[in-house]
């Protein structure tokens, strides 16, 4: 009898069989994976490594023997995957980013040994180049989501079975919608805010989720007085920069404690502040953190520098010593809150810069720090270049802003650009946003491109 392979392999209900035992498989293995995962960034620092040094070590021997772009990687530099120790060889592996990986073919750069069903996701290009890759299977776990965003909650107390039946009110660009989470698309916000404003008192969610500058918008729609109170327990934070100044307005007006976090499209979320709100505790269990020099070389804790983040969970395709474009501070003391994951502080994107005809190319945090002595009375800002010889500062003041401030920041401002550039400062009472939800700290008013916002 003729036998035609092919079509077996390939016949409908073949597929479907193989899915349906890659779900079940997916579904067993998540909830095993997640019952010891979630513990990890609890332990002593020295577990933490040791945990980190096995992880790593599977993850790379899978990324050299299934991924060929990893094969070459590891060729080129000289190492062997079967002699890789784990956080101290991490270093000896070439940095990545997104050109190790646009512009080739997928096959060389996922998991080629099975079938993959996760969803391809793109990153914003409003990051400067859009970028499309593969998560690893648990981005698609709300376990391992949820607790990815709040697991707070549990450092305060909060038994982890109970994340999942806290009332969440999302204004995202995309999330899922059920009982305990409120999904509002950011382009709803940005048509009708109110309307969304009425939406979340009606709901009376635990936790609000959403972009700082949405935070701010819905705090001061809270404290004008003229619509229904917003009251919620917590306020999490996300993808821009958040000032004391407006950590405390959003606290004061929704009556809330904020939480800031840090993340990447591409990862996830990477990290989350504690009950001390002083830097980001890395989620260990899903991402090693180096910070480095230019040329990758890691600098001791303390140092200020490039952020090269490895997704310890993505074993689709495997994203190892991948330059994340936030610069930043990695410190590995205990916290007072008890926890010895370590803290990270993000000090900003360094693609974000202007530059004028007098030829110095100002990157934003050197706004940043000019305007440091006066964000205790700033609730946001915004530099945009709106011209080659004119420069405005777009502030949006606290209740303590004083009048002279203007001119200091003026003063300020114009010691950073120069003389040949005019200074205009412009209080405002909010800062546009991106199509995409998120506003800028610098902005480009006389190119055709967008410029890169601070943070994903
Ligand atoms: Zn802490």
């Amino acid at each position: 009898m003729y036998y035609n392979e092919k079509v077996v392999r390939d016949s409908p209900l073949a597929v479907r069989m193989s899915s349906f035992l890659y779900r079940l498989e997916r579904w067993v293995r998540t909830r095993v994976r997640f019952a010891y995962y979630h513990a990890v960034h609890r332990l002593p620092a020295t577990a933490i490594r040791t945990w980190q040094d096995s992880r790593l070590q599977d993850l790379v021997r899978h990324a050299v023997r299934n991924v060929p772009i990893w094969a070459t990687i590891f060729e080129g530099a000289g190492l062997r995957a079967r002699s890789f120790r784990g956080l101290i060889d991490l270093p000896k592996i070439p940095a990545t980013g997104k050109e190790t990986f646009i512009g080739r073919i997928a096959e060389e750069y996922i998991d080629s040994s099975r079938n993959i069903f996760t969803r391809w996701k793109t990153t914003s290009g409003t990051s400067g180049k859009p970028f499309t890759f593969l998560p690893g299977r648990n981005a698609s776990s709300g376990h391992f989501t949820d607790f990815a965003c709040y697991r707070f909650l549990v450092w305060n107390g909060l038994p982890l079975r109970k994340i999942a039946t806290t009332k969440v009110a999302r204004i995202k660009i995309r999330a899922i919608s059920s009982t305990y989470r409120a999904f509002i698309p950011v382009s709803d916000f940005q048509s009708d805010p109110e309307k969304v404003y009425r939406q979340l008192v009606e709901y009376g969610p635990t936790i609000l989720d959403t972009y700082t500058s949405i935070l701010l918008d819905l705090a001061k729609m809270a404290g004008s007085g003229t619509l229904p109170l917003l009251r919620v327990q917590y306020a999490v934070s996300f993808g821009e920069m958040l000032s004391p100044a407006s950590r405390h307005f959003i606290e004061q007006n929704l009556g809330c404690r904020v939480y800031d976090r840090y993340g990447t499209e591409e990862m996830g979320v990477i990290g989350l502040e504690c009950s001390q709100h002083n830097g980001f505790h890395i989620h260990s269990e899903s991402v090693v953190i180096e910070v480095t020099d230019d040329s990758f070389v890691p600098l001791p804790p303390g140092s200020y520098g490039r952020i090269l983040a490895t997704d310890l969970l993505n074993y689709n395709m495997p994203l190892i010593r991948y330059d994340t474009g936030d610069h930043g501070i990695l410190d590995t003391t205990p916290c007072a809150c008890g926890l010895e994951t370590p803290r990270i502080w993000i000090e900003g994107r360094y693609s974000a810069s202007l530059s004028f005809a007098s030829g110095r190319r100002i990157h934003h945090l050197e706004f940043d720090g000019a305007l440091d002595g006066f964000m205790n009375a700033i609730l946001q800002y915004q530099v945009a270049k709106k011209s080659e010889e004119e420069v405005e500062i777009r502030i949006v003041p606290d209740a303590t802003f004083e009048s002279g401030m203007r001119d200091k920041i003026k003063e300020s401002i114009r010691e950073l650009v120069g003389e040949t550039v005019a200074v205009r400062i412009l209080p405002v009472t909010s800062i546009s946003r991106m199509p995409r939800g998120k506003s800028q700290i610098v902005v480009d008013e006389t190119a055709t491109e967008p410029t890169a916002p601070l943070s994903s």
